[in-house]
């Protein structure tokens, strides 16, 4: 079997296309114009450019986006105050702080700190509650993206046993929520392993749909994918120069019935439910 390309490019290029549609519109009838601030802390060169493609993405779909840069040295005081000042600034939307920060400082609090209403990475616990309850304010982006990938391209979620790896704040547990929940493109059996689950590969192999978010380079092999299995890559893991997934890519696509590259598959629909995000958010906050 060789395995259908799931091109989250493309699909993420639609959804970019329908929020600047739907932004244009929102402008139209209120004047405003959803304003994404990012806050980078320190030089790490891959944050760098994750920052510079949700910008360059802002832009294609018409919002605003700003770049709040800070030296490696910032303390946790400061970037508490940069936090609360765009908490406060009417005229930002949506507040994106790009991990990792520096070791100094404690991501908890500086994520805690940003105001719920603003809270375009679903990280916040008001968020999180609601997502949980079914009636999300907020996508959590990289399992909001993928479920908008299962559903492009049809795959039937509902009874199907899906498989999570890794329990991550940010990808594992919302993704499994979203999953279990009632609804389109929900209704799975959910599995969620981590470094501690026994018998893992026998796990994986009863999988009609794998979510693999573990940060293991091909660590998901041909043998343990069942035949006909849908597999979604979450991992970036970079080999040189070269960005792998958590997926052994080419044995697997010969046993999957449709799988996600890496580039291009989950990465930039994340970008595309940050997008949703922040209008969601302008459209809030104008009531
Ligand atoms: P974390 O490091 O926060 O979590 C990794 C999870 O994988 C943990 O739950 C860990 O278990 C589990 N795990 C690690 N090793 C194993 C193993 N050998 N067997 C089973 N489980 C294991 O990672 P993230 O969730 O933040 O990210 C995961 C991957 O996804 C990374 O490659 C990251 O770069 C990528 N990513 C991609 C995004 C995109 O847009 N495409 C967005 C976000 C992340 P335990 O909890 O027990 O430690």
């Amino acid at each position: 079997m060789s395995a259908i390309l799931i091109d989250g490019k493309s699909v993420a290029a639609r959804m970019t296309a329908e929020i600047a549609s739907d932004a244009a519109a929102f402008q139209h009838a209120t004047g405003v114009v959803p304003h994404l601030v990012a806050v980078l802390v320190g030089d790490d060169p891959a944050s760098a450019v994750y920052v510079r493609n949700k910008q360059k993405a802002c832009e294609r779909a018409g919002l605003k986006s700003t770049l709040h840069r800070l030296p490696a040295e910032t303390t946790e005081v400061e970037l508490l105050m940069v936090v609360e000042q765009l908490n406060a600034d009417s005229g930002v939307h949506g507040i994106l702080v790009q991990l990792p920060l520096p070791k100094h400082i404690r991501e908890q609090v500086i994520l805690d700190a940003v105001v719920a209403s603003k809270d375009v990475d679903c990280f916040h616990p008001q968020n999180v509650g609601l997502l949980v309850q079914g009636r999300p304010r907020f996508l959590p982006c990289t399992p909001a993206g993928c479920q908008r990938l299962l559903a492009e391209y049809k795959i039937e979620t509902a009874g199907a046993h899906a498989v999570v790896l890794g329990r991550s704040e940010i990808v594992g547990k919302p993704m499994a929520m979203l999953l279990i929940q009632r609804g389109a493109v929900a209704d799975a059996t959910v599995t969620i392993c981590h470094s501690r689950t026994r018998e893992l590969a026998a796990i994986v192999r009863q999988a009609d749909i794998v979510i693999a978010a573990i940060g293991k380079p091909r660590f998901v092999t041909a043998d343990m994918v069942k035949p006909g299995a849908v597999v979604l890559d979450v991992g970036i893991n970079r080999e040189g120069d070269k960005l792998v997934g958590d997926v052994d890519f080419e044995p697997v696509s010969q046993v999957a019935r449709a799988i996600t590259p890496v580039p291009g598959g989950v990465g930039p629909m994340t970008i595309a439910t940050l997008l949703r995000n922040t209008l969601t958010a302008a459209q809030l906050s104008a009531g």
